[in-house]
């Protein structure tokens, strides 16, 4: 039990430093509060993370799209106005990835961590919190693989059972190992510079593929458990199994990527993406998978290029919790049943990590005005963050999933507009011109 007797007033409590918690700290402390952001690892792991460092990215080392217009680039666009600590180490330590913000996740991270230690107004404990503390606002940032003890305790307090869904991690390969002789660089459709290492097959390489990936042998569920998948994040195998031709209209799909010299064109393409900087990992894009790792090695050494393949890391699926959010949190992301009881990050059924980062933010905002005592506002419905904020505090139909930003969050007129870029083009110049005038009041209020 996190004991806080000695506290005064203007502290905050973060639990977990992972995407959300991460901004959440920084965004309090820059505004004056003093900030307690207690972290399990490396005392406890999770199933996913690897190192100590916050904002660790557990699979993909992609923050998605960066190319303007998009729902995703809009809502990293507005983190940035409020300079959101995680995207700008995203953007210091990017490395090549045509359209997407893809980084180095060693640097990312421990950049990270750096600017948190040494922020005099956060203290990082490494410390598993078993039970939720009673006392001052708390923002619950614990993420999908909240510690069993502490899901226990957000239960009892929610008075619900947690929902949950599964989410798959892609393998990652040494560089050296790769016979660059039968791959090439290119980015689809040329954009970016020649980001993606691209792996052909032909219709004979691409059906053994796909006849393998349905029968190799996967990780058993346990007896009791459904497997639910959130559709971005969906097991390669299991998209095999839809269809012969899924993956090729999928992540295995050709369009925009011949042959820089020969201009062959391929019946399907498997895309590898740096891991780093130094060019020495690359990470299968769309190939989360839950084959056994023997199974892994021996259909991925399949793919032309790889059949020498080494593992840095292989693939995993994980069982992710959220809460039911619109039940139970009101729009300043605080229980309804315990004021100043917040929660944040992909535990409220936002999916992905830059949204995850933006419920950090939006909790950071309202919980300092709770502190200091003075009005919020929630951010305008026409903004990225007022989206998918609406969506998991007010979604009432029946099943809630999870979900990332897109523009089907958007309730705006400009939906109408046939063109799809014009389209995307007003929604974003709207969002941004809505979001500097609701800053101006955020700030206004919270500078005081
Ligand atoms: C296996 C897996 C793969 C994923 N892949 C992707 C992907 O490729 N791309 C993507 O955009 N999103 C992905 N996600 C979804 C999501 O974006 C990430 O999980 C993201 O990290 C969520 O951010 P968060 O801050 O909510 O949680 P996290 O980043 O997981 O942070 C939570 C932190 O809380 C700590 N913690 C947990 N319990 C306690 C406790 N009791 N006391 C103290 N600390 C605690 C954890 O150690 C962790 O550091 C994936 C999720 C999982 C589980």
């Amino acid at each position: 039990m996190i004991s806080r007797n000695n506290r005064v007033k203007g502290y905050l409590t973060i639990l977990g430093a992972g995407l959300a918690g991460s901004e959440a700290a920084w965004q309090a402390a820059e505004r004056g509060i003093r900030v307690d952001l207690y972290e399990m690892r490396p005392a406890k792991p999770t199933p996913a993370h690897k190192t100590d460092h916050c904002a660790e990215l557990v699979c993909s080392n992609s923050l998605g799209n960066n190319q303007s217009p998009s729902a995703p680039y809009l809502l990293k666009e507005e983190l940035r106005k409020f300079n959101s600590l995680v995207i700008s180490a995203a953007d210091a330590h990017a490395v090549p990835a045509g359209a997407a913000l893809a980084v180095d996740r060693d640097h990312f991270s421990k950049n990270i961590t750096e600017q948190l230690s040494k922020h005099p107004n956060i203290t990082l404990i490494r410390e598993e919190v078993i039970e939720i503390p009673s006392e001052g606002p708390v923002i619950i940032a614990t993420g999908p693989l909240t510690s069993p003890k502490l899901s226990e305790s957000i239960s009892h307090l929610i008075g619900q059972e947690y929902l949950y869904f599964y989410d798959a991690i892609s393998p990652i390969i040494d560089a050296n190992t790769i016979d660059y002789d039968k791959t090439f660089f290119a980015s689809r459709y040329d954009k970016g510079a020649d980001d993606y290492l691209n792996c052909p097959l032909n219709k004979v390489q691409y059906y053994s593929l796909v006849n393998e990936l349905k029968n190799g042998e996967k990780v058993p569920f346990k007896s009791f458990e459904k497997p639910i998948y959130f559709e971005g994040c969906m097991p390669v195998e299991e998209l095999a199994l839809r269809g012969d031709k899924t993956l090729s209209f999928g992540p295995l799909k050709p369009v925009g990527l011949s042959h820089p010299e020969t201009k062959e064109q391929f019946y399907a393409v498997v895309q590898l993406r740096h891991e780093n900087k130094e060019g020495t990992a690359f990470n299968l894009v769309g190939f989360q998978t839950k084959l056994t790792y023997p199974e892994q090695k021996r259909v991925i050494r399949m793919i032309p290029g790889l059949e020498n393949a080494e593992f840095f890391r292989f693939g995993a699926i994980h069982r992710n919790t959220y809460i039911n959010a619109p039940d139970v949190l009101t729009s300043e992301l605080d229980l309804k049943n315990n004021k100043g009881t917040y929660f944040a990050g992909q535990i409220i059924g936002v999916e992905g990590y830059v949204e995850s980062v933006a419920m950090g933010l939006l909790a950071a905002l309202s919980a300092v005005k709770r502190i200091k005592g003075e009005v919020y506002t929630n951010p305008p419905d026409d903004t990225a963050l007022g989206a998918l904020l609406k969506y998991v505090t007010e979604y009432r139909r029946q099943s809630f999933q999870p979900m990332n930003i897109n523009y089907g969050l958007f309730q705006v007129h400009e939906m109408k507009i046939k063109d799809k870029r014009e389209r995307n083009k007003k929604i974003e110049l709207k969002a941004l011109d809505s979001l500097s005038q609701w800053m101006e009041i955020i700030n206004g209020e919270l500078i005081k």
